[in-house]
């Protein structure tokens, strides 16, 4: 029964198989070896003793070659585990190879991995053990490290015409930033960040990675808070390969008057109280109800004065109405009755209702 064949290392006979032996196809050496040779010499799993990871010691980022990645909220087994199956190799002739994993935190930066593989190879099972040593070094991600270097290529400075802007524009357009900038960064965008917020006497400015972004920041601040932005760019400087490269400021005034102003626009009609202000300011004439907009050409810059806000205003007695353009209320500060005008907006029936003292006297705001 001479097939002709011997293994090159024993000299044994190898018997005849229906299938190619493995690697044979691809002329492996050991393809000729008996299956006890080959056993032999067989190693299931390459694996490398140690492994390095670093991870960023500000933002918990995982280097991966060259590259950083976000792990998100995951701990540092799982990124051992990753990190160990990407390190592996299995031996191409081994069939229906499955491995399990048992991490040991040995100290703080180490995880020790022990491993077992099992797979068949020449019709025979295979099993094999391995630990892997996963060092976890922390250090600083490329993100990180621009951010620590006050790396920005955008501006935005919020401001507003005429005024400063509110506490609660200023906290509002920095959360607006920081929205933005996460939505971009859940994207798996890495070059999305808010580099630092400045608060200025004349209001907030909000350094950020990419002047696309800056833009996207703006548009948002102006969409919800109104008014307008103007952008310029700045040179400052030149990058490694000599390129010029560019900062922009994208400067964001607010409208004159904000929602809950109360303004005096200057004509015999008396005060109103700020609605809108989109293209135009809108709002509510106090002494008739009627509806007040702002030229076309005055637009959000409405020559008009301050006269007080929303806020300002206080419960009061609503004692008697008159008739259809007058009410009397009780004055909160003096305490005696006087007739003031009756807004539309008015509801007899109220037992109190809100007013507010300007310098032409006292109205009746609408309810909140
Ligand atoms: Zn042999
Ligand atoms: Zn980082």
């Amino acid at each position: 029964m001479s097939s002709g064949r011997f293994c090159p290392r024993c000299g044994d006979a190898v018997p005849e198989r229906a299938e190619p032996l493995p690697g044979a196809e691809r002329g492996g050496r050991t393809a000729a070896l008996c299956d006890a040779c080959y056993l032999d010499d067989f190693d299931l799993v390459d694996a490398p003793g140690r492994i390095e990871v670093p991870v960023c010691a500000t933002c918990g980022a995982v280097r991966r070659g060259s590259s950083w990645r976000d792990v998100g909220a995951r701990d540092y087994t799982d990124v051992a585990v990753d990190a160990t199956r990407e390190a592996l190799g299995v031996h191409v002739d081994a069939r229906a190879v499955e491995w399990g994993v048992d991490p040991e935190q040995v100290d703080e930066n180490t995880v020790r991995m022990r491993c077992r593989f099992t797979g068949v190879v020449r019709e025979t099972p295979v099993e094999e053990e391995t630990t892997v040593d996963v060092k976890i070094s922390r250090g600083t991600c490329d993100r990180c490290g621009r951010i620590a270097g006050g790396y920005h290529n955008a501006l935005v400075q919020v401001r507003a015409a005429g005024r400063t802007p509110t506490g609660e524009e200023q906290s509002r357009a920095v959360e607006l930033a920081h929205a933005y900038v996460a939505e971009r960064e859940a994207t798996g965008d890495r070059n999305a960040f808010v580099t630092e917020v400045d608060e200025h006497a004349d209001g907030v400015d909000v350094k950020i990675s990419t002047a696309q972004m800056g833009q996207g920041v703006a548009t948002r601040i102006t969409r919800e808070l109104g008014g307008t932005t103007e952008h310029h760019p700045t040179l400052v400087t030149e990058d490694e390969d000599g390129d010029e490269v560019y900062r922009v400021t994208y400067a964001v005034r607010l409208p004159a008057f904000t929602p809950g102003d109360v303004i005096d626009p200057g004509d015999d009609d008396g005060p109103v109280l700020v609605r809108g202000v989109g293209d135009r300011v809108t709002g509510v004439r106090l002494a008739s109800g009627e509806r007040w907009t702002s030229s076309r050409e005055a637009g959000l810059d409405p020559d008009a004065r301050k006269a007080g806000e929303r806020s300002d205003g206080v419960e009061t007695a609503l004692v008697a109405v008159e008739d259809d353009h007058a009410v009397q209320v009780l004055d909160p500060e003096t305490y005696e009755t006087v007739s003031v005008s009756r807004p539309d907006y008015l509801d007899a029936d109220a037992e109190t209702v809100p007013v507010l003292r300007s310098r032409a006297g006292l109205y009746v705001l609408p309810e909140e």
